[in-house]
């Protein structure tokens, strides 16, 4: 039994979500606040900061009309249940209806209060404020500053649409759906305080590292906020940042690829049996590194015959430096062929799949 009430409830809901968090298909199709409002919004090039406050203003009233819309759409949807005539609602669908038409009104309260005087109270005007002290005579010239600065190709543009991360020559910018957050990078530095990593698997196309970095300013009138962004591009980052970043001890960054394939190396190798050491046997130092006993054995123990050969040496590697050798002989464009495909023995040249890497008990 299908209501109509339920699955427009379902399509409606699906729609809001995909509006709000704008996935690459809404994108691609060109639902979004910018390119609706486009001519309205003007271009983010020529003035960014005139941009963000009318983006900003406009995809607030648009997200509070989406409980409106719902009862709208449930009267051309359902109507047989007459929703129309107010009159006869139910008293949950009047409550409903009240809240969506305050919570709309409210956002045009809000909006209005924001444009007075030039949007001189909208938030982002209120962060440019803060940031008047020289060298910057008025909020006007803050603006501008961040203005051109926007507009030369040498800044560091990162980061999903919902959450960009800009850096010019002199601002830190972070760009979310309600707000743009800026500090001057003289009075900021920058704390990296988490790491998330995501190994390379099936349905990843390359490992990632992604790592969470506070911006604070010693203007006590700017909050602090986060920035995210992949290891991969921490370089890039690290050149157009003039202020320190200080790094919690825990958190090593991985800067390429490769060193990122040294988890996922080893979280597979983990899942092969281990190596007895015969008796007699000594472990020595390895040969890569010198630093610790070698554990890896290479042994063939997948399906692939025509592939994969024996491998007699004894162990003479640790985990780290075969995988890094594995990750070495690998196509550094095509992250994801890695784990399926085959490497020679760093000794004898037998090749091996990472299904072969056994560790030594
Ligand atoms: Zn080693
Ligand atoms: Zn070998
Ligand atoms: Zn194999």
């Amino acid at each position: 039994m299908e209501s109509p009430e339920l699955s427009f409830t379902l399509v409606y809901v699906v729609f809001a979500l995909c509006f709000v968090f704008t996935p690459n298909e809404f994108r691609s199709a060109g639902l979004t606040v910018q390119n609706l409002f486009s001519s309205w919004l003007g271009s983010e090039d020529v003035a960014f900061i005139h941009y963000h406050v009318r983006r900003t203003s406009v995809t607030l009233l648009l997200h509070s009309a989406l409980p409106i819309g719902y009862y709208l759409g449930m009267t051309i949807a359902v109507p047989e249940k007459n929703l129309g005539n107010i009159h006869q609602l139910s008293s949950s669908w009047k409550t409903f209806v009240l809240l969506s038409v305050c919570l709309h009104l409210a956002s045009w309260t809000l909006v209005f209060y924001w444009s007075c005087h030039q949007w001189r109270n909208h938030p982002i005007s209120l962060g440019l404020r803060a940031h008047t002290q020289p060298p910057f005579l008025s909020w006007g010239s803050v603006a501008s500053s961040i203005n051109t600065e926007f507009r030369r190709i040498d800044k560091f543009a990162t980061g999903a649409p919902g959450a960009r991360v800009i850096v010019t020559d002199n601002w830190v910018l972070k760009v979310t759906t309600y707000h743009v957050y800026m500090a001057l990078q003289n009075d900021c530095h920058v704390t990296v305080t988490e790491s998330r990593q995501h190994q390379l698997s099936p349905d990843s196309l390359s490992p990632a590292q992604i790592l969470t970095m506070r911006v604070s300013s010693i203007n006590p009138a700017i909050r602090p906020f986060d920035i995210r962004l992949n290891s991969t591009e921490y370089a890039d980052l690290r050149d157009k940042l003039r202020a320190p970043i200080r790094n919690s001890a825990d958190v090593v960054i991985h800067q390429t690829i490769s060193e990122l394939f040294l988890d996922t190396f080893r979280a597979q190798v983990a899942l092969n049996q281990p190596y007895g050491l015969p008796t007699g046997q000594e472990v020595e130092l390895c040969i890569g590194c010198m630093q610790v006993p070698a554990n890896t054995k290479l042994l063939r123990l997948c399906d692939n015959e025509s592939d994969c050969q024996p491998c007699f040496c004894r162990p003479m590697w640790c985990l780290s430096c075969l995988g890094r050798w594995f990750a070495s002989r690998q196509d550094q464009q095509r992250p994801e062929t890695w784990l399926s495909s085959t490497v020679p023995c760093p000794t004898c040249r037998a090749r091996f799949c990472i299904l072969d890497v056994c560790v030594v008990h």
